[in-house]
């Protein structure tokens, strides 16, 4: 796109920004603004399902409402360029780190040409320096080559700080970005990571591993009759459960919307599908209730699926196995654990 070309969509985007957050009498802050712009670009389906959501329930958004889904959907992009942000400032400070080390290698160069120039005068006994400026010109030599070892050492000290520094706020970023800001849970990103991590240890070791999907039944009308606040809530209550039952090298995440997953390295389908019913069991135990008002909300439940590793499995497909499972859990009445029948094992037959 041409720059003039690039002004004038830059420029449209920034009206039809400003005519959303007067429609729906949103205060124009500067979260707000990146809320409605971040929308009106199309930048991230999730946060326009989300704001249609809010539009559709109050016809007009608040400025809370612009502050939590900024806080939701917007700020994880940012930390990623916060990595970002981290990781230039780290290569700069180890060029810096470089270049003292060339200069540091350069002067210890010199002061060994100035040790070998005096070898030489001394050897043949026939410098063109007298003795005593032979030795004026080696203390000489001897106090710069000290000076700039005393700086290089004050630098490296300065820089080992800050690269400790920078390596912290990068490990915390990067642990902030594979979580999902809602639950606390992992994001769906890191999930596919362990998934893959798990599945090639399984195939590898031979262990099992299996996988829970876990999805919240009649969330929309959950939504619809309390409102979204309260169906946040809701789902970190769902997550807290699933927390509740897993332990050590489990891996549980929510993989978007109201639907969650669980890893469950070394672990068998029975082990899991008992797991799965311990989770399914706590979630539908407790009578919700909406705090500001005390109104009752009733009882939520979950479908989950559950299916184990094959060594043939890919990322994909023990996905698609445990998914399928959850939808016959769906289709059996909800509120329901159902697991995949294993894998049935190809015959070889050498053709005749
Ligand atoms: P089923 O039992 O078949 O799963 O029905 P469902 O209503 O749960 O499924 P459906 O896919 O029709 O609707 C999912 C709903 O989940 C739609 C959306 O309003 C809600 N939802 C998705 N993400 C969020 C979220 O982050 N917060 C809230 N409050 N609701 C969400
Ligand atoms: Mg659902
Ligand atoms: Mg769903």
């Amino acid at each position: 796109m041409d720059q003039r070309l690039q002004y004038k969509t830059a420029l449209g985007l920034a009206k039809r920004t400003l005519d959303y957050i007067a429609r729906y009498g949103t205060p124009p802050t500067p979260h707000a603004y990146e809320v409605f712009y971040t929308v009106c670009a199309g930048l991230n389906p999730q946060l326009n399902e989300a704001l249609g959501r809010v539009i559709a329930e109050h016809r007009h958004v608040t400025a809370q409402d612009a502050e939590r889904l900024y806080q939701k959907y917007l700020s994880p992009q940012q930390l990623s360029e916060q990595v970002e942000n981290i990781g230039a400032q780290m290569t700069s400070e180890m060029s810096a780190l470089l270049a003292m080390i060339g200069n540091a290698a350069a002067s210890a160069n010199t002061y060994q040409a100035s040790l070998q120039n005096a070898e030489e005068q001394l050897s043949h006994g026939r410098g063109q320096q007298s003795s005593g400026d032979l030795v004026s010109a080696l203390v000489n030599a001897t106090k710069t080559m000290s000076k700039t070892n005393a700086e290089v050492c004050a630098n490296l000290e300065t820089s080992r700080a800050q690269v400790e520094q920078l390596e912290d706020c990068l490990k915390l970023a990067r642990e902030e970005s594979s979580r999902d800001p809602l639950t606390g849970l992992v994001n769906r990103r890191q999930l596919e990571l362990s998934l893959d991590e798990t599945i090639i240890r399984s195939s590898t070791t031979g262990q099992p591993a299996s996988l829970l999907i876990i999805d919240v039944d009649e969330f929309k009308a959950f939504n619809d009759t309390h409102g979204h606040v309260a169906g946040d809530s809701a789902l970190r209550y769902v997550a807290s459960c699933i927390k509740s039952n897993i332990k050590g090298k489990d891996t549980a995440g929510r993989f978007g919307g109201e639907e969650f997953a669980v890893i469950l390295p070394d672990t068998t389908i029975e082990h899991a599908v008992s797991l799965a019913e311990r989770t399914r069991h706590l979630v539908n135990a407790r009578h919700l209730v909406k705090k500001a008002t005390g109104e009752s909300m009733g009882h939520i439940s979950v479908s989950v699926g559950v299916a184990e590793c094959t060594p043939k499995d890919t990322v994909e497909s023990f996905l698609l196995r445990a998914d399928k499972s959850m939808y016959a859990a769906k289709k059996a009445g909800r509120n329901r654990v159902e697991s995949a029948a294993p894998e049935e094992p190809v015959a070889e037959i050498d053709a005749a």
